[in-house]
């Protein structure tokens, strides 16, 4: 039988949603069109709500009809939103393939700060994060994390805005460089989200090199997932220590924080009973971080079956969070949100069809036990 699909049906058309402002210029000039095209599409796409380029009136009539013969807006797609009685939101997003990741929107009084994933599954094996225990699939195109905040905010509708972005969902985003560096590039920009270089933070697991890196090319907030403060606990904790230990993931810190946005590194530091939580740990970080301009977020860990590890008690956190404030660090305690929907840190496991040699690792373990 006769194939009647076309070549140009075929043809997968470009999505507008996978370049930055950059990356549009090149687009447009390579097309022969002059490089103000990037902003007004920016303008069109992430101010004004617009995908049809019919509509998008300031462009020539020339402009428009070679968009829509070859180019597409494309976001993810929203499949399931769960509330949470605190008012977190958490939206499972198809991805492709049957793979979906999570992303969480947390409301507060001032603010609305959207936790977003930068990878399917994550490589990193960090002990006591449920994500790590997915497996890893695959880095998201530039689409698909920018497209987390696009259909979002689609979703909350005016009256809630976003004001701050973490990359803290599933993934290590230092990993997944370029379209992690150009989805945040679109957060910034005046002609898509405009947000302020301080309300867009990085959340990284150490990758020092690619630490390195960001000061050079995009200029945002970071936080470093330290968890302990020395370089024994840490490898056990946050294997990829092992390739970047402490000494080098200070020096990084220093280096970022003479430059970054803000003057200081958060640090993350889960909070697991009996493992990091003693007061010699707590004075181990105070001098580890002697040099480094660093505010301590404490994170409450929240479980998940099979983790092995527990949350340590309220007064023991306490205990920990003074004994690091009379030595002048400002710390704070991580609000759990969202935790009756699975949307608190650690927490996102969406659906990771697992490609990495450790899961399959991970598998045969698990299938040894049962035998
Ligand atoms: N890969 C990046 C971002 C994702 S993790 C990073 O490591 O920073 C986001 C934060 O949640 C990290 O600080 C991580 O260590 C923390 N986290 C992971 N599992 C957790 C759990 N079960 N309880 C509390 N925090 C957790």
């Amino acid at each position: 039988m006769k194939n009647f699909v076309t070549e140009s049906a075929k043809k997968k058309k470009i999505n507008l949603l996978d370049f930055d402002r950059k990356g549009l210029i090149t687009f447009f000039v390579g097309i022969g069109e002059k490089s103000f095209r990037a902003s007004q599409i920016l303008k069109w796409i992430y101010q004004e709500d617009v995908t049809d380029f019919n509509q998008m009136t300031n462009l020539s009539k020339a402009c428009r009809s070679y968009l829509i013969k070859n180019c597409a807006i494309t976001p993810p797609e929203m499949l399931v939103e769960q509330v949470a009685s605190d008012g977190t939101r958490k939206w499972a997003i198809e991805m492709s393939c049957g793979n979906r990741v999570e992303t969480v929107f947390i409301p507060e009084e001032k603010r609305g700060t959207l936790c977003v994933s930068s990878q399917i599954g994550c490589a990193l094996a960090c002990t006591f994060c449920s994500t790590a225990k997915q497996g890893f699939n695959r880095n998201l195109s530039v689409s698909e994390i920018i497209g987390q905040l696009y259909v979002a905010q689609q979703r909350l509708g005016k009256e809630t805005r976003i004001t701050n972005v973490v990359i803290m969902g599933m993934g290590e985003p230092l990993l997944n460089f370029n379209n992690t560096v150009a989805a945040m590039n679109i957060m910034m920009d005046d002609f898509a989200y405009g947000l302020s270089k301080r309300r867009v933070t990085v959340s990284t697991s150490g990758i020092v090199p690619a630490m390195k890196r960001l000061n050079d090319v995009c200029d945002v907030s970071m936080a470093v997932s330290l968890h302990a403060a020395n370089d024994e606990l840490r490898d056990e904790l946050v294997p990829v220590n092992q390739k970047y230990p402490l000494v080098e993931l200070m020096d990084a810190c220093r280096e970022y924080s003479k430059t970054g946005p803000r003057k200081h590194i958060t640090f993350e530091y889960v909070m697991l009973e009996g493992v990091n939580d003693s007061s010699d740990d707590a004075r181990a970080l105070i001098r580890l971080l002697k040099k480094v301009p660093s505010k301590i977020n404490l994170i409450p860990f929240n479980p998940f079956s099979g983790s092995g590890y527990h949350c340590s008690s309220a007064n023991t956190i306490a205990q920990f969070k003074d004994i690091l404030y009379r030595a002048g660090i400002i710390t704070t305690i991580r609000k759990t949100r969202g935790d009756d929907i699975d949307a608190a840190c650690g927490q996102l496991i969406g659906k990771v069809k697992d490609k990495s040699r450790r899961h399959l690792k991970l598998q045969k373990m698990d299938q040894s036990h049962v035998a």
